[in-house]
């Protein structure tokens, strides 16, 4: 591997590059940064200390790293292992997909999408991470170091849940022959006290530099948790002053299935209940109304849309400038690579611009170019709870990524954020920077052995693979009624299509 020769100790000035920030394009300009922090941004030429150590920037476009803020780093083993699923046919299959076991196993997986993620200009993300049936102090510690070895920020957040889908959705478990619904009996979760208890220790005991990976509560889908389980997750986040994140009305069954089990919509409920705030981020948003959707935003919450993971489970198309007409705080997530097959923020961001204009011909209700570079930098950054990063611009981290002026997709260079964030597909990436230290040089990770790694998973996937087999017949037994319980059951309510403007 390459080595960061760039002494840590010293300045460093960054010359000549074209600065693209979410507040504008700077043009040529020079970036001075000091213990991993821009200092100041200024014209090309600009004076530096005399013993900054300089680099070379005057073929690059560069931006601020982007923000993954909805992944699954249990996701990188599994990747794409599924093709035409829906969301629940997606969570029926993770006992197979993702039957972790060993701290290894854990630490390849989020390795696999540090590594993805930083060659493709993403340097910071939200990790909702799953340990079945507990997490664990462990788990979630090796998960941390990977990122950190990596040189990549990430909050990580433990999914808790304390009923399966089966227990979840009403009927369902009725759907199913006496023999399969004695299969699925013991994939049932502990009281969501023990599990309160473990993300307890997690917080308490967390050993990771919380300027580079933190944790956060994530109790996944709130039609999973108890409402005394989502009360106490709410208090722990508090308790703790980190951030809380759920799955919500991701699909159409979530939507239906809340209404009626709660008598109003499942933003209305955790309302209720008081999760909303500054630090809550609801991920996906497919199926809230307008009156969803001011509620998230009059809390001051953010929403990490997931384009790409929604059109793949046909779970919808969300309504994205909605929500910023709303006051939400709109960030961008690629959900995880069972469900979106790549973690490449530059795809998303596209995806999440298309999917604007899939909605209709009304140019006025399709998301522009530099709102999608917000919520993936600025957007990002708050869902995060890390306030200073996101930007190329003085008292931000020096998270920077430099593209390559000569890669073809950015020849020639004519609107730099449109071309950024619906041509951009990763290939531009030269180097990337996380709190001035490189982390990609010359397109090469220099903190991750990528050979060794694929041979460490190739042969983790075959362990586990052998590992799920009878969990894979279960799966393969239940998917066809899953496939006809569920759809029926969002189209009984087709009243409810009006929410995500399907119309
Ligand atoms: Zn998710």
């Amino acid at each position: 591997m390459n080595q960061d020769t760039l002494d840590p100790r010293r300045p460093l000035i960054i010359r000549g590059g074209l600065v693209l920030d979410a507040t504008g394009f700077l043009g040529a300009s020079d970036i001075l940064v000091r213990d991993g922090v821009i200092v100041a941004v200024g014209a090309a030429g600009m004076p530096a200390p005399d013993d900054a150590a300089t680099i070379d920037a005057s073929r690059r476009l560069l931006h601020p790293g982007l923000v993954n803020a909805h992944t699954h780093g249990h996701g990188n083993l599994s990747r794409s292992m599924g093709d035409r699923i829906t969301l629940e046919l997606l969570l029926a299959s993770a006992p197979h997909t993702s039957p972790y076991q060993s701290v290894e196993e854990k630490r390849v997986s989020a390795t696999i999408g540090a590594a993805e993620m930083l060659l493709k200009g993403c340097t910071a993300c939200y990790d909702l991470f799953v340990e079945f049936p507990l997490p664990t102090e462990e788990g979630i510690a090796a998960v941390a170091d990977a990122y950190a070895q990596a040189g990549m920020r990430a909050v990580i957040a433990p999914m808790m849940a304390d009923m399966t889908l089966y227990e979840a959705i009403p009927g369902l478990m009725d759907a199913l022959p006496p023999n399969l619904q004695q299969a699925v009996k013991p994939l049932g979760l502990p009281p969501w006290q023990q599990t309160l208890e473990r993300m307890r220790a997690i917080l308490r005991n967390w050993q990771a530099d919380r300027a580079m990976v933190r944790p956060a509560v994530a109790p996944t889908i709130p039609l999973h948790c108890r409402d005394e389980f989502m009360i106490a997750c709410r208090d722990l986040a508090a308790e703790f002053d980190v951030g809380i994140h759920t799955h919500l009305a991701e699909s159409k069954v979530q939507a239906v299935v809340g209404a009626r089990r709660y008598g109003r919509s499942l933003t209305a409920h955790i309302e209720h209940l008081g999760l909303l705030g500054p630090h809550f981020v609801a991920a996906h948003g497919v199926w809230l109304d307008q009156e969803d959707m001011r509620r998230i935003g009059a809390h001051g919450g953010s929403v990490a849309h997931n384009p790409a993971s929604n059109m793949r489970l046909g779970s919808g198309v969300a309504d994205a400038l909605g929500m910023i007409e709303a006051g939400i705080n709109l960030a961008i997530g690629t959900d995880a690579a069972t469900c979106n097959d790549n973690l490449n923020m530059y795809q998303s961001l596209h995806f999440a611009a298309a999917a604007s204009h899939a909605r209709g011909p009304d140019t006025s209700r399709w998301l522009s170019a530099p709102q999608v570079f917000a919520a993936a930098t600025i957007g990002g950054a708050r869902a995060l709870g890390f306030d200073r990063i996101g930007r190329i611009a003085p008292g931000y981290a020096a998270d920077v990524v430099f593209l390559d002026l000569h890669a073809p997709t950015l020849i020639p260079l004519n609107e730099p954020t449109t071309q950024l964030v619906m041509g951009e597909d990763g290939t531009s990436v030269a180097d990337v920077m996380v709190a001035g230290r490189f982390v990609v040089r010359g397109r090469r990770l220099l903190n991750i052995d990528l050979p060794a790694l694929a041979a460490r998973a190739a042969s983790l996937r075959a362990d586990m693979n052998a590992r799920a087999a009878a969990s894979r017949q279960r799966y393969d037994a239940v998917a066809p009624i899953l496939n006809d319980f569920c759809p029926a059951l969002a189209r009984s309510e087709w009243h409810i299509n009006r929410w995500c403007g399907c119309d």
